[in-house]
């Protein structure tokens, strides 16, 4: 719909968690978002490291744990596009298809403070604003070094912080810790039925 406020997150979501759900329920609060639209990355561009779960694990596991929030939707955009997930390309094809919306692309601030490194960096921040939130280990005052373009784009939100990953995550299921509460049950009952990051799978 025209003038509708839309939150973009987007990730490699390997797996999606607490900080993740968090974070964009805090952006979605504080800017009245009426979507937030998760976006599972198929080929992240700056990832690479053993055991990562497959895009389709990826996706579904981001499909359950955004099931039960009527403002969270998940989109197939990255999955169904050849070549690396560049967030560039994603936001254009959003822009297209919600004619009039408004765009705000969510990220905690390692990956904001990454953005001049991403791919056409100029052409996102053109397609959106950048709704950043808060994340325990990166300091906030790192983006008074970003270039103005880039911090003229942002929108720095006050809230608060919960401190997980999804490196913990695959860390603790590799060492066959418990990630229970971490991760929503649906995603843990998926990592466990699935052998996930357990180095004995698939
Ligand atoms: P990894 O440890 O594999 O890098 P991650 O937990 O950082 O995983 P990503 O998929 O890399 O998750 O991140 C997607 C987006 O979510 C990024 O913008 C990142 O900053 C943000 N994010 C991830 N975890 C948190 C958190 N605990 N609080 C706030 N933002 C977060
Ligand atoms: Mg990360």
């Amino acid at each position: 719909m025209p003038n509708d406020k839309i939150g973009v997150m987007g990730g490699t979501f390997d797996p999606i968690h607490n900080g993740h759900l968090f974070a964009a329920d805090q952006a979605s609060r504080a800017l009245s978002l009426d979507r937030v639209i998760f976006v599972p990355s198929r080929i992240p561009p700056h990832k690479s490291y053993p055991l990562m779960a497959s895009a389709a694990d990826r996706y579904g596991m981001t499909e359950l744990a955004i099931r039960n929030n009527p403002r969270f939707e998940i989109s197939r955009i990255e999955m169904e596009r050849t070549g690396p997930s560049y967030t560039a390309e994603t936001l254009e094809r959003f822009k297209a298809e919600c004619a009039g919306a408004l765009l705000f692309l969510i990220t905690g601030i390692d990956a904001a403070l990454d953005i001049p490194n991403w791919y056409e960096p100029q052409k996102i921040l053109s397609l959106c604003k950048v709704a950043v939130v808060a994340r325990p280990g990166y300091i906030r005052d790192k983006i008074s070094e970003l270039d103005d373009i880039v911090r003229d784009s942002l929108i720095i939100l006050d809230t608060d912080m919960i401190d997980i990953s999804a490196t913990d995550i695959r860390n603790r299921v590799s060492s066959g810790g418990s990630v229970r509460y971490m991760t929503p049950d649906s995603v843990c009952d998926y990592i466990a039925k699935n052998n996930l990051y357990s180095g004995t799978g698939e």
